[in-house]
């Protein structure tokens, strides 16, 4: 990841659904992202005080380097955290450090059929992906929402069925779907635990998905913070050798 930072000030913000706000940035200086042609591309959001800063990780929306404008779709999950609020209660003229981007996924044109999953937080960049498809890519995209009313409209080629599930079982949706044949390529990422120890052994062991072909991770975990989530993170790893 670049070590270069991007200064971006918010431009307006707009509701996505009752549990999502997108905030729109614009840069004088949006170079960092000319090369960026990772769908998943991410960047290190610095919140907190100089005293106590705070590292946040966002996807970065439909970044634009000509008009110097980028957005990130943030998940409102209430009072606590730091991202969360800050996007809630963001405004016109606020002024955001961003470090990146970072990104390791794009849609593979010679994979024989696409498989996304992934929660609020993993919409924004199965978004993306779904964008980057060829017209003629099939598969699925599967996405998991808290409730109805936070379903967001959501362009996909014709051959990629979308689902949309509330019921919060992620992992129950992505082995419901009908197994296709042929060389298929995943993205997963939402909650930690449902997307490493619920639905990564079913694609990796039961399915046989090779690990080149497959983009699966937690983007966040229940009950911890960011920094904790990094923790675990660490220590999974570590267990799995
Ligand atoms: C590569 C990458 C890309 C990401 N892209 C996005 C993105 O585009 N949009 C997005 O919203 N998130 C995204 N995330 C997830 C985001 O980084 C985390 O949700 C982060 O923890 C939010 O920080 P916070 O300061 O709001 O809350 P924290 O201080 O980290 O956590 C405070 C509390 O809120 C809970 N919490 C955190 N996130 C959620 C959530 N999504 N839903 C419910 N409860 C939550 C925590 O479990 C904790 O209890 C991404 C993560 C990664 C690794």
């Amino acid at each position: 990841m670049p070590k270069s930072t991007t200064t971006l000030v918010v431009t307006s913000t707009e509701r996505l659904s009752p549990g999502m706000v997108r905030v729109h940035f614009r840069s004088d200086d949006l170079s960092a992202f000319a090369d960026s042609t990772d769908t998943d591309r991410y960047v290190k959001l610095a919140l907190g005080t100089p005293e106590e800063p705070v590292v946040r990780t966002y996807t970065a929306v439909e970044p634009d380097v000509a008009a110097g404008t980028v957005a990130i779709d943030f998940v409102v999950h209430g009072d606590e955290g730091y991202a969360g609020p800050w996007a809630a209660s963001a405004k016109a003229g606020d002024v955001l450090e961003v470090r990146g981007p970072g990104g390791g996924y794009a849609p593979d044109p010679s994979a024989d059929w696409h498989l996304l999953a992934g929660d609020e937080a993993g919409l924004p960049a199965i978004r993306a992906a779904l964008a980057a498809l060829p017209a003629d890519a099939v598969g699925y995209a599967v996405v998991e929402t808290y409730d109805a009313d936070h379903v967001q409209p959501l362009n996909a080629p014709a051959g990629v069925e979308v689902s949309w599930h509330h019921d919060g079982d992620l992992a129950g949706a992505v082995r419901a779907l009908p197994w296709r044949e042929g060389r298929v390529q995943v993205f997963v990422h939402g909650e930690a635990e449902v997307t490493m120890h619920a639905i990564r052994p079913y694609l990796l062991k039961e399915r046989g998905v090779p690990r080149q072909d497959a983009s699966i991770s937690g983007y966040w975990r229940r009950g911890r913070t960011e920094e904790g989530f990094r923790a675990w993170k660490k220590d999974l790893a570590a267990a799995e050798g």
